[in-house]
């Protein structure tokens, strides 16, 4: 068994009254790429920004290669190469493609790695390439979405958290983002994938968590997730 990067155990947090995660459990291993499915509302997001500190949990406890987390501040969660790529992406843009994946890189200084990531990105994202001076607000959607995943690519994450990557793109868009996902894995990135497209994300994870009103209802592996009936029923009926 590989590594534990990551160890959630009975997390609760709440907005005010509104109890957003009840006791949720989970792990991510090495290398894994785990997915967290669930309905609007589900808490998926709430469990992501906990892990990078954004919200302040009411109990449990979030252990990162078993050091925890939990009363951490977000810019020492990230110094540690836990990175959100948050939902919505949230590239600058009226900073051009450089620069936004520069910022990714932002707690690095070994000037000649980053170069070298640089390159690697590039070579994965050959559009960013091309649109390299380019403001990152005249991306496409799809392009602003490879650029959110490179940026978080040039802090050399230990683990990258995706929140919903495939949110608001075009069937064709989202086949290539899930293609870029499986290649995150290849390359041997731990990935922490939260969305609602379930059909996709449990085709690409080793390991998926169904999430239904702050709670965790089902954990398999992807392809039994995907078998199960229940999960037939309540997520992957239309899709
Ligand atoms: P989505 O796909 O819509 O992001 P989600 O599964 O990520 O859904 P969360 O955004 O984590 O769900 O929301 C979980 C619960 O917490 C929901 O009931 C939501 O209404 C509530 N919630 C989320 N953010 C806030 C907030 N800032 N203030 C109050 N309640 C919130």
């Amino acid at each position: 068994m590989m590594e534990k990067v990551l160890q959630v155990k009975n997390l609760k947090v709440a907005y005010g009254p509104i109890k957003a995660l009840k006791g949720i459990d989970l792990e991510v291993r090495q290398g894994e790429t785990v997915a967290i499915i669930g309905a609007n509302g589900a808490g998926k997001s709430t469990l992501l920004k906990t892990i990078s500190g954004l919200l302040k949990p009411a109990e449990g406890t979030i252990e990162f290669r078993g050091q925890p987390l939990t009363s951490m501040a977000p810019h020492h969660i990230v110094s540690k190469g836990l990175i959100h790529v948050p939902e919505g992406r949230a590239v600058l843009g009226r900073m051009t493609v450089e620069d936004n994946l520069l910022m990714g890189a932002y707690c690095r200084k070994d000037e000649k790695e980053i170069q070298e990531d640089l390159e690697k990105v590039l070579a994965l994202f050959p559009i960013l390439k091309e649109r390299f001076k380019f403001q990152a607000g005249n991306l496409s959607g799809g392009q602003q979405q490879m650029l959110a995943i490179g940026r978080g690519m040039m802090a050399r994450p230990q683990i990258m958290m995706l929140d919903e990557p495939s949110l608001g793109l075009a069937p064709i868009v989202i086949k290539e983002i899930f293609e870029i996902i499986k290649n995150l894995r290849d390359k041997g990135i731990t990935v922490l994938l939260v969305e609602q497209n379930a059909k996709q994300a449990l085709k690409v994870a080793d390991r998926g968590y169904v999430l239904e009103t702050g709670r965790v209802v089902l954990s398999d592996s992807g392809a039994n997730l995907l078998r199960s009936e229940e999960v037939t029923r309540a997520y992957l009926g239309e899709r």
